[in-house]
């Protein structure tokens, strides 16, 4: 009898290691609470480092699915894993027997407004990296009353390296994520004035480093040392910021047309779910731990659990599919030896 992988979560991960258990001849099927596949990548504009059209990588995914013939089960959400990976139990109560599961759902985005002092959801030009992103999508970058915005502030590591809200963790991505978004804003404003503050600029990719010097030379964004400690609304709906330069030690005040806060990446909430099946571990953060960080990064502690992408930890999107097709091969080598 031919053998059947599930996989949780139809994000980049996801897809990409149903599309490799297929090639390997193995059935598998996406099992995807969302009304379609894609994961937070539906929500992205343009991808850094290249810019390249967010939906030109979707769309290739999605038809990387569609060809190999993997089953979709869209708009099904699975509560449980049972039987160290040999049956799932989806929402509704029913469940689905399966010879290995592939967990790939992902993490959640940091609910900013959970920082307060900065005034997201309180005061009208407060955003997130995700509310521009749908702006980029929608026609630009505006003000809430329609105005091109003449300057603009950044603030790293909101919900990221902080133990106030539990997350400790470095979310990897946002870094490069706020420094592509400051240039988009340029290319589309070349008058605005943008300021970055920062903890420290994180640039582990490839290009990445390249793209920060560009910001900065090319582009002229002024990029400042130091957290902006408040944030509060004049009578004109501008957001007025209080912050310390940390790098000439000075307090720093100033008023911008619009504050963007780069949100991080927290741990899934299915992840304490997973938790209460024999074999998953969680670290503090939540993020699930993979069995090995050296020699086993997408196996558990289960014979047929295995992990892909940015549910272990925080990740960028070639090295989530890297992980759906190292994910893939393990399962497909685990049936053979069965
Ligand atoms: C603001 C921002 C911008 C970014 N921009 C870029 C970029 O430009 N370039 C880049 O390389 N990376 C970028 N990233 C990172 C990128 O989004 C991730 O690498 C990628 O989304 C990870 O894919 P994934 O499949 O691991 O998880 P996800 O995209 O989170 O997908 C997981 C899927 O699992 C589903 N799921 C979860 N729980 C369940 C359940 N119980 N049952 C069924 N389904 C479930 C979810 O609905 C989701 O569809 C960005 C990240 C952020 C925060
Ligand atoms: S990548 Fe940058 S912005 Fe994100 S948590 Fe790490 S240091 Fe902060």
């Amino acid at each position: 009898m031919s053998k059947k992988v599930i996989i949780i979560g139809g994000g980049v991960a996801g897809m990409q290691a149903a599309v490799t258990l297929e090639e390997l001849g193995i059935r598998s099927v996406i099992i995807e609470k969302e009304d379609g596949l894609g994961g937070k990548l539906r929500r992205w504009d343009r991808l850094f480092p290249t810019m390249t059209p967010a939906e030109e990588v979707l769309d290739e995914l999605k038809d990387r699915v569609q060809r190999s013939g993997v089953e979709v089960m869209t708009s099904c959400e699975v509560s449980e894993i049972g039987c160290e990976g040999r049956m799932v139990t989806l929402k509704d109560g029913s469940s689905l027997e399966s010879d290995a599961v592939v967990v790939a759902s992902g993490f959640d985005l940091f609910p900013a407004e959970l920082k307060e002092e900065y005034g997201y959801k309180i005061y009208d030009n407060v955003f997130t990296t995700v509310d521009l992103e749908r702006m980029f999508r929608n026609g630009g970058v505006r003000t809430v009353d329609g105005r091109i915005p003449k300057t603009v502030a950044f603030l790293h590591c909101v919900g990221s390296r902080d133990e106030k809200v539990n997350q400790r963790h470095c979310s990897r991505v946002c870094c490069i994520t706020g420094v592509k978004q400051a240039i988009e804003i340029k290319q589309e404003h070349p008058d605005t004035e943008v300021y970055s503050f920062y903890m420290d600029m994180r640039m582990f990719g490839p290009g990445y480093e390249e793209l920060y010097r560009q910001a900065q030379q090319e582009f002229n964004i002024h990029f400042v040392r130091g957290r902006i400690s408040e944030a509060s609304q004049t009578i004109d709906h501008r957001i007025q910021i209080k912050a310390e330069d940390t790098l000439i030690g000075l307090p720093l005040k100033m008023t911008v047309d619009m504050l963007v806060l780069i949100v991080g990446m927290k741990a899934g909430e299915s992840n304490l779910r997973w938790s209460r099946c024999q074999g998953v571990d969680l670290y503090p953060s939540s993020f699930v731990k993979p069995k090995n960080l050296f020699l086993g990064g997408v196996e558990s502690d289960s014979k047929h659990i295995f992990y892909a992408g940015t549910v272990t930890a925080p990740k960028n999107i070639g090295e989530s599919i890297d992980e759906g097709i190292a994910a893939a091969h393990r399962v497909a080598q685990r049936l053979k030896e069965e």
